[in-house]
Formats: structure tokens, sequence, C-alpha cells
């Protein structure tokens, strides 16, 4: 089943007789009902789906907007419906859905180049960095030595000067 329309408003009569199958008092009302429903629903190849009462959107507390099942120009309640069908998709409209599949299949396999060429500039970055870090250990290296060296000099520098003053 596929969705056709999924804002029809119907009145509280079509949708009671929708939901339970009760029959407006009216026999006008009645006949009004029945025969929307009818021309709704095709005999079985279209269906009706309520929305939630819970939804703000499915439920329009009062309108004047006539049912979109019966006609119906009273005032009062109108429930929002899904209209679905089992007929197959037509061809123009299938080709457009095919166009839009097309174009999303497109945008992602170019997002996914994209991600890929990230990556992959991500991992020369992280190459580069411990390349420059390792050059730098190297340079500080010989740095940190001579320093150690130094004050190890200095330490025995002054060890030695008061053995000298013996
Ligand atoms: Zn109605």
């Amino acid at each position: 089943m596929r969705t056709l329309d999924d804002n029809l408003m119907l009145c509280i009569d079509c949708t009671l007789l929708a939901e339970t199958g009760e029959l407006p008092e009216d026999p006008k009302i009645e006949r009004a009902c029945l025969a929307g429903l009818e021309a709704l629903t095709k005999g079985g190849e279209q269906a009706l789906a309520q929305w939630s009462t819970d939804d703000d959107d499915g439920v329009r507390e009062f309108s004047r907007q006539p049912c979109e099942c019966c006609g119906s120009h009273l005032g009062g309640t109108r429930q929002r419906y899904t209209l679905l069908t089992s007929a197959p998709m037509p061809a123009a409209e299938a080709a457009e859905l095919q166009d839009d599949v097309n174009t999303l299949r497109a945008e992602r396999d170019a997002a996914e180049t994209k991600l890929v060429d990230a990556e992959e500039t991500i991992a020369d970055l992280r190459e580069t960095v411990a390349e420059l870090r390792a050059l730098a250990a190297a340079h500080e290296h010989p740095d940190i030595r001579a320093r150690w060296i130094l004050e190890r000099a200095d330490d025995f520098m002054s060890l030695e000067q008061p053995h000298a003053n013996h």
C-alpha cells in the first residue's frame, strides 16, 4: 500500500462510519457518507487510515472545511486521514521516484569518496606529525644530553674544588 494523500479531513459522521460501521441517523447524511466512503475506497482498492487523535495534526476540534468524504459543510470536528492504495504506481511517478533515488545514490557516492579522501588526508597528517615529532626528538636529544653532562660537570667541579683546597 502506498500513500495517495495524507491530509484528508473527514467529518465525525464519516469517521464513525469508517471506524465502527455506525451509520448516521439522518438518511440523507447516511447516503452521502456511504457514497463518499465508497468513492474513496474504490471497492477495496484504496483504504483510509485514521491519524492518531493524540497527534496535534490528527484532529481539528472545529472546522467548516467541507468533509472530504461526504462533502458536508457542517461545522464540527474533522479527523485527519491518510488515503492508501494497492494500485501500482503510475509509470511517470515511478520514473520520477527512480530519478530521485539515482540522485540520492550519486550524492551518497560523492560523500563516500570525500570521506575516503578525508581519511587519507588525516592518515597523511598523522604520519607527518609522527615524523615531525621524531625529528624534534632527535634534535632535542643531543641538547638534553649536553645539558645533563654540563650539569654533572658543574657538580663534579664543585665537588673537586674542596679537594683542591686540601
Ligand atoms: Zn463526512
